[in-house]
This record gives C-alpha cells, structure tokens and sequence, in this order.
C-alpha cells in the first residue's frame, strides 16, 4: 500500500475549510495565520508560498511578513511581540532557518505559546512529553494521521524513529509514546542501525540522507514513514530507498507525495485549533 499523503492532505484540508465556515458563523471571526519569512532563502520561499497558498484555500486571514536577512533581532521580537497581542492572529510562524545573528531560542520563546503553530515552545514541548494538550509539530502530527490511516490500534507495536531533532525525531516518539508503541529513539551514534530496524513493526525515518533505509533493513509487513526529503540529481527523493522496501513494507509513503502535503495541512489545523482555545476561554 503506498500512502497517499497529498490525498489524505486534501481531505483533512477540505475539512478544515468547513470547519472556519462553522467558526465564523459561531464567532464572526475566522482563524488568522501570519508567517513571518526573514532573508531569502530558496526552499523557505517556496513553503512559506505555499503555506500562504493553502491558508487562503480553506478561508483564514492569511498574512506573510518578509524581511530583509540584515533585519535587526530586536525588530523581530518587537513583531512578534505586538501579533501576541493581536486578537486576529490565532497562529504565528516564524519560518526556519533564521539568519545567524539571530537568536532562534529567543524568537520561539517570544511566541505566546497559545499562537505557537509550530508546538516549538519549551511549554508545548513540556505539555506534550507529559502528556497534557498541546501545540504538535506540524510535520510528526502529520505523520501520526497517516500512521492511523494504515492501522487505528498501534498499541504494543514497536516503532523506530530514526532521527532526535526537535523538529522531527523528539516529538514523533512523543506521539507514537501516546499511541502506546514501545519506541527506539536512533541517531548518528547509534551503532547498529539496520539491526535496529529489522525489530520495527514501524519505521519513521527523519534523517536527510537520500535512501539510507534499504530493502534489507525492513521486516515484512512494517509501515514506513519517510519524512526526508533530499534534492538529488535524479530530483527529490526520501531517506528511504523507495524501490527495496516498497517491495516489503506492508504501507510506505512517498517522496514526494507523502508526509509533506500532511505538514502543512497540519499547520492549518494547528492555527484552527489555537483560534478555537481562545475563543472558548
Ligand atoms: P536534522 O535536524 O538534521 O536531524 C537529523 C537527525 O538524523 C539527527 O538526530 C541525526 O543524529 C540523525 N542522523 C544523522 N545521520 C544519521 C545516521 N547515519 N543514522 C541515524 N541517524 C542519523 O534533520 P530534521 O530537521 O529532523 O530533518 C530530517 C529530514 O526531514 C530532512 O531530510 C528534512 O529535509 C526533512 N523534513 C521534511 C519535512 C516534511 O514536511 N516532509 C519537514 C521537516 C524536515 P544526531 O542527533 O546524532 O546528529
């Protein structure tokens, strides 16, 4: 079975259109999203585009702010700052990688971490490895809906998530905790990888090495989950070998086509989510 990440994308984001048309006829207000884009890196134009793309599509107030590289930091917190108190913005990201003279810590903690789409804030960091509700990051909460598509019960199945970044790794193995999985946290020092993920009944690899995962490394009947995503001269291809293991995982995601239609698509419901919070308080 191979997961069809941009159609299962487009469903969660016709539903979500529905859902702000049912929001501004309870509130007379609609779900805003502003994206702030610093310097012009190429890849972070083309999401934040498209971020801005699918955000007009299911009806929020969609904003982008783009800035110079050479913006000064205290310019940027001061933004952030005066959208925390905007009551039209519901969710507020600051698109990465920022330029090096600015402090990333600094700017995520600035977020009010009710507005953080990202679930980047040390306090949604906190309340999702305690389990509490929180902010997800978009791109493991994307992957855990497709998860759930190939198999609703994940309880007791063992999962290895390839990858610690804050971003991918750290929070995926939170979600797939929830779901009751016993999970392997794998990195660079770890020193058997492919044994590691001969065990797996779940494969999440968040690594960014074109194909590193093979055909040999994968239990039949597993589900893999490729969240890389690689420029190679063949063009973009995951951290997975697509070809081998198709041939013996039981699902697998495309690149693309897979979990990067989820991501942003999670984005989307993040920002709803925040809306409805504030609004219900
Ligand atoms: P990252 O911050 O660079 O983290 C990569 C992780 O992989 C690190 O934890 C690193 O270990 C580990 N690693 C490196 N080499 C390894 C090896 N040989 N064996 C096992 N683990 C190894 O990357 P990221 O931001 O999580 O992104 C990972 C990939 O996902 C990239 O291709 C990125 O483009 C893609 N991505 C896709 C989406 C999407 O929407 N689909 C969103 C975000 C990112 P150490 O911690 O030991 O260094």
């Amino acid at each position: 079975m191979i997961i069809d990440g941009k159609e299962i994308a487009a469903a969660l984001r016709k539903d979500l259109k529905k859902k702000v048309v049912e929001l501004k006829s309870i509130y007379n207000a609609v779900p805003g999203l502003t994206v702030i884009l610093v310097g012009d890196d190429a890849p972070s134009k083309i999401y934040v585009k498209n971020k801005e793309k699918f955000a007009k599509e299911i009806g929020l107030n969609s904003e982008v702010i783009r800035y110079p590289a050479d913006l000064e930091e205290k310019v940027l917190l001061n933004k952030i700052n005066e959208l925390n108190k905007d009551n039209k913005v519901s969710g507020i990201l600051v698109q990465l990688p920022l330029p090096k003279h600015i402090d990333k810590r600094k700017v995520i903690e600035t977020i009010d971490y009710g507005k953080d789409v990202d679930g980047f804030h040390p306090i949604n960091v906190g309340n999702l490895s305690s389990g509490y509700e929180s902010s997800i990051p978009c791109t493991p909460l994307g992957c855990s809906l497709l998860l759930k598509k190939v198999e609703k019960n994940l309880n007791g199945k063992h999962a290895v998530v390839i990858g610690r970044s804050n971003l991918n790794g750290k929070p995926m193995t939170q979600l797939l905790l929830k779901e009751n999985c016993t999970v392997t946290i794998t990195h660079s020092k770890t020193k058997d990888l492919k044994i590691e993920c001969l065990r797996a009944d779940i494969i999440i690899a968040a690594v960014g090495i074109p194909k590193l995962v093979k055909g040999d490394w994968v239990k039949n009947g597993a589900i893999v989950i490729d969240v890389g995503i690689n420029k190679t001269d063949s063009g973009l291809v995951g951290d997975v070998d697509f070809d081998e293991v198709s041939k013996v995982a039981k699902a697998i995601t495309p690149v693309p086509g897979g979990v990067g239609p989820m991501t942003i698509a999670c984005l989307l419901s993040n920002t709803v989510e925040c809306f409805k919070k504030a609004y219900s308080k």
